[in-house]
């Protein structure tokens, strides 16, 4: 089996969660499978060692899961975009669209500060509208460091978060949907 076939078999799809009509791609049976996860993070290891990056930026909660073990890969520091109001010390935010209403990310101001123009890589498990991606791409970069790619592990790519996303930053998504 091919690298992205063994990630792929080991991502369940779980019907009208969280709402009717919805098919969820659920992440934990990957985590729950030490091959397929370590699979998956030998490759994202291979393709980023050469990058020279500086911080891995993690999107609440499930980039957190990817991105702290990658950072600690890569030995580089580990940065979490937070939902509003968990991130104890001064932060910035951006609001983004949902559906219906808004929600708001956050990150440390200071987070980025060890290194000057700091380039970041910024990974989620998931992109659909491309919403949250967008904005912590934006208060990565408003912090003075740079976002120089944004990393999700699936792409729903019936919608059109990626196209969205590649105004502001280059994107890899290693299994697209
Ligand atoms: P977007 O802002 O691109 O519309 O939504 C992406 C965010 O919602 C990500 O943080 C992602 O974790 C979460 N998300 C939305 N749909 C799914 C899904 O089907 N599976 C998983 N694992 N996460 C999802």
């Amino acid at each position: 089996k091919t690298e992205r076939k063994i990630i792929e078999a080991s991502i369940r799809d779980i019907k009208d969660f969280p709402k009717p009509g919805i098919v969820f791609k659920d992440i934990t049976t990957l985590l729950n499978d030490h091959k397929a996860y370590g699979v998956l993070m030998n490759h994202l290891y291979q393709r980023y060692k050469e990058y020279n990056l500086d911080f891995i930026a993690g999107i609440d909660a499930r980039g957190f899961i990817f991105g702290a073990a990658l950072a600690q890969m890569l030995g580089l520091g580990f940065v979490p975009i937070r939902k509003k109001g968990k991130l104890p010390y001064t932060t910035i935010s951006e609001k983004y669209s949902l559906e219906y209403g808004v929600d708001e990310v956050e990150v440390h101001i200071d987070a980025f500060s060890a290194v000057p123009n700091a380039k970041v890589l910024v990974i989620d498990d998931l992109i659909a509208t491309g919403g949250t991606a967008n904005a912590a791409a934006t208060l990565v970069n408003q912090t003075g460091a740079t976002c120089v790619e944004a990393c999700f592990i699936i792409g729903l790519s019936f919608l059109d978060g990626i196209k969205k996303l590649e105004e502001k930053t280059t994107v890899y998504s290693l299994i697209e949907v």
